[in-house]
């Protein structure tokens, strides 16, 4: 991982008048090959600083591998529901019963020192020109999702920078508004998936999921995010998905959670 800068491991943004790239993430569900193809493809595109929107765990047989990779790159994170969950600061009455399993098992996992980092993670981060939420920027502890074109539209208000990033649906999508009008995109079938940012509008970018794709694509989604070119990238990477079953099978956990991994939904 040469490619993450010193700054990136001293948790301060790159430095101006260089290359900005970033990688942001979300999702990752404690599944560690998906995150270890992931940080290898980013390390590959240039980019030099990480961006996480929370579930890094749930699901997953490596919440705490994921988790710690993450805290050690990762320039800012804002927390997910699923590391709520784990921590016992929300209910799990809205979980189903494969994911409080699981939020229960990642639970007994955690180690004081992870735990207290996770507890401190903020709801919202604004990093350059962008807004960093897991689920929505509206009321971002109700975990509301952002899936139709909707529902992405009525959030702009809720957020003063040019862009927001969010994850928590698992499913990349693109909102932006301007004054020539509304434009959303999802269920994307061409990879990656180039968002040129044009002057004068507003984006809502869902980056996909690391470790749990529900757009029917089992491959691994994470997005760049090129300041000088002002683009954003959703990629997609294939990782060994077989292994990161394998682990859940071999954890304990639901076989459901292993089995979505091979359908990417
Ligand atoms: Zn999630």
């Amino acid at each position: 991982m040469a490619c993450w800068t010193e700054s990136a491991r001293s948790c301060a943004p790159p430095s101006r008048g260089s290359r900005i790239r970033y990688a942001v993430l979300s999702d990752i569900h404690g599944n560690y090959e998906a995150l270890s193809a992931v940080l290898a493809d980013a390390d590959r595109a240039g980019a030099r600083a990480l961006l996480c929107l929370g579930d890094m765990v749930g699901y997953g047989a490596d919440p705490v591998a994921c988790a710690e990779a993450v805290g050690e790159r990762a320039v800012a994170v804002v927390a997910g529901n699923h590391e709520h969950a784990a921590l016992g600061l929300m209910s799990l009455r809205w979980f189903n019963p494969v994911a409080r399993e699981a939020a229960l098992w990642t639970r007994e996992r955690l180690s004081d020192g992870l735990r207290g980092y996770l507890s401190a993670l903020p709801l919202t981060a604004t990093v350059e020109d962008a807004t960093l939420v897991h689920a929505s920027p509206r009321s971002p502890e109700e975990w509301e999702y952002l899936m139709s074109p909707d529902d992405g539209f009525e959030v702009f208000a809720d957020f003063g920078t040019r862009l927001c990033f969010v994850g928590h649906s698992h499913r990349p999508g693109v909102w932006s508004l301007g004054s020539s009008g509304r434009e959303h995109a999802a269920w994307f079938r061409a990879w990656p998936v180039q968002v040129r940012l044009e002057v004068g509008r507003r984006y809502v970018i869902n980056v996909g999921s690391v470790g749990q794709p529900r757009d029917r694509d089992r491959r691994a989604a994470y997005a760049l995010w090129d300041l000088e070119e002002r683009l954003v990238s959703l990629r997609r990477v294939e990782y060994d998905h077989r292994g990161a079953a394998a682990r859940i099978l071999a954890a304990g956990l639901p076989r459901a959670l292993a089995d979505r991994l091979g359908n990417g939904f």
